[in-house]
């Protein structure tokens, strides 16, 4: 079986196990460009990137209009570019870099929808607003003109054991259903960013609508199957 094959095959798994309403962002880091052409022309949502500069070089070689999610940690100084290259941010999880964000699209005048990252887990090593502190947040940045709230995102701790993960992404799910219930203006709970490749079915039963899927999608990433990378962003 061709690369190409197997993409299509998995995208396939994939969506044959997914509610109708869910979102499946491509996590698409290392990959090369066919691989995510692949995965483009076989129906994937979203395309998801963790890093800047690797999102900047993809972008002419990506095909398609598909929205460009940010998934990784969104350093200030980056904010410029990734206002110009995404269509969604999911990483708030400052007021510093939620006033970086809405200047920047104020600038070139672009309304940009972003999630709340939470830390469900309240790693110390982890980005993302404590569970706590998403409200105090959400209501410091909510009247930023070209910035929407739209939802929220985890990633949670990594478990061997995906069921682990149950109880962080329950945690979100209730901190996203009391924002919600709460109505602040310029917020509009749509969205629930959970899972991944080993975790996502337990995430959609926690209430995900957006999955971050790259190993179950692509395969194993090169890094794991020690294969040295060329280029590192
Ligand atoms: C890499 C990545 C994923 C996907 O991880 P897989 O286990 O390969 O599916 C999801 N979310 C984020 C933020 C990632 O960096």
């Amino acid at each position: 079986m061709t690369d190409s094959e197997r993409i299509k095959r998995n995208l396939t798994e994939i969506k044959q196990s997914l509610p109708p309403d869910v979102v499946l962002v491509a996590a698409a880091k290392t990959r090369s460009a066919d691989e995510v052409n692949t995965a483009v022309t076989a129906g994937i949502d979203a395309i998801g990137y963790n890093y800047i500069q690797e999102a900047e070089r993809m972008r002419p070689l990506v095909e398609g209009t598909l929205p460009w999610h940010m998934i990784g940690h969104l350093q200030r100084n980056k904010v410029k570019k990734a206002v110009e290259l995404f269509d969604m941010i999911e990483t708030i999880d400052s007021e510093r870099l939620a006033l970086e964000v809405n200047k920047q699209s104020v600038a070139v005048d672009k309304v940009m929808p972003v999630l709340i990252e939470i830390n469900s887990g309240k790693e110390s090593n982890k980005s993302g607003v404590l569970p706590e502190d998403a409200i105090g947040l959400i209501r410091r940045i909510n009247h930023l003109s070209n910035l929407v709230i739209v939802g929220l995102m985890t990633m949670g701790p990594r478990f061997g054991d995906p069921e682990d993960a149950r109880p962080y992404y329950r945690i979100t799910k209730r901190i996203f259903d009391e924002i919600k219930k709460t109505e602040i203006p310029g917020v509009e709970m749509c969205y629930l960013s959970m899972g991944m490749s080993n975790s996502y079915q337990i995430a959609i039963e926690e209430g995900a609508n957006i999955i971050r899927i790259g190993t179950a999608l692509f395969g194993e990433r090169a890094e794991k199957r020690n294969i040295p990378l060329i280029t590192r962003n």
